[in-house]
């Protein structure tokens, strides 16, 4: 307890899933916590929930001067920044057959995925200049593993990972460390809605998307979001203080 107290931190997409739990574990250990997130009715009760260290903050990651004005305001706020977790993320369609599929979620993958990811790391390494700081890219086993489906998130979550090991050489000489975390497929509303696109309902093929999981995965159980909030954690504190450009993967060991 109390890893983080005194500390600053941003999570984009806190407002569900695996950012949520980074927001709990952060509160709980005495951070104060800016959610940032498209959901203001999510965030906004998230933020109620965790009390006075967390706040709720709209943001849409795809627009990069927004990212920039929440930077801003959350330094102002709050007297400075951490650890900035880039969290928000889309599935997109699952394109059966890329040749015939239209693009049409495309430019919103890309732009949520990668270039969210990019003008958070840039924002946040603004503010971090003088004082340094953490970073954490939220990638995925599916970009570190090919396979056929979701190839536009595939592509996305691979470039989050070249781009974070890259720009943390440059932020290295001002003590801002870069780490990316790829999480293995854990049950939140983002397997859903994947589901609902594939025209599968959501409780079916989260049920397949487990059980695949499951037998190529030597820890016999399925993850959580606090067992990505952990690594998050690890992350967060002077505990990696000689940590960065690292790829973590949370995915109980699973075997390509
Ligand atoms: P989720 O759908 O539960 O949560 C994603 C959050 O991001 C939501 O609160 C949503 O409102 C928010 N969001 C979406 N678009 C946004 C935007 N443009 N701006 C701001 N916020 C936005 O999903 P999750 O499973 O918690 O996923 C979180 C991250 O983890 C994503 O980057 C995802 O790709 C990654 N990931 C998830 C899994 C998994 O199995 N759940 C596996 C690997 C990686």
């Amino acid at each position: 307890v109390n890893e983080l107290s005194g500390k600053v931190a941003i999570v984009t997409g806190g407002a569900s899933g695996l950012g949520q739990g980074i927001a709990e574990k952060f509160v709980a250990e005495g951070a104060r916590v800016a959610i940032a997130d498209i959901d203001d009715e999510g965030g906004a009760a998230l933020a109620a929930a965790l009390g006075d260290r967390a706040s709720f903050h709209h943001l849409d990651v795809s627009d990069p001067d927004a990212v920039g004005a929440l930077t801003d305001s959350v330094v102002e706020q709050f007297g400075g920044l951490d650890v900035m977790v880039n969290n928000a993320g889309v599935s997109g369609t699952m394109h059966p057959s890329y040749v015939s599929d239209d693009l049409a979620d495309f430019h919103t993958v890309l732009g949520v995925n990668l270039l969210g990811v990019m003008a958070g790391t840039k924002h946040a390494a603004r503010q971090m200049a003088s004082t340094g700081g953490s970073i954490i890219n939220i990638s995925s086993i599916g970009g570190i593993q090919a396979g056929g489906s979701v190839m536009t998130y595939r592509a996305s979550k691979a470039a989050v990972i070249h781009f974070s090991k890259s720009v943390a050489i440059e932020l290295a000489q001002q003590d801002i460390r870069v780490n990316v975390i790829a999480p293995g497929s854990i049950p939140t509303p983002l397997l859903a809605s994947s589901a609902v696109k594939m025209g599968a309902d959501a409780e079916t093929f989260t049920a397949i998307i487990r059980s695949m999981m499951a037998a190529n995965r030597p820890l016999a159980r399925e993850g959580t979001a606090e067992d990505v909030a952990e690594a998050a954690l690890f992350f967060a504190t002077d505990r990696s203080r000689y940590v960065t450009a690292t790829l973590l993967p949370v995915d109980g060991g699973t075997i390509a």
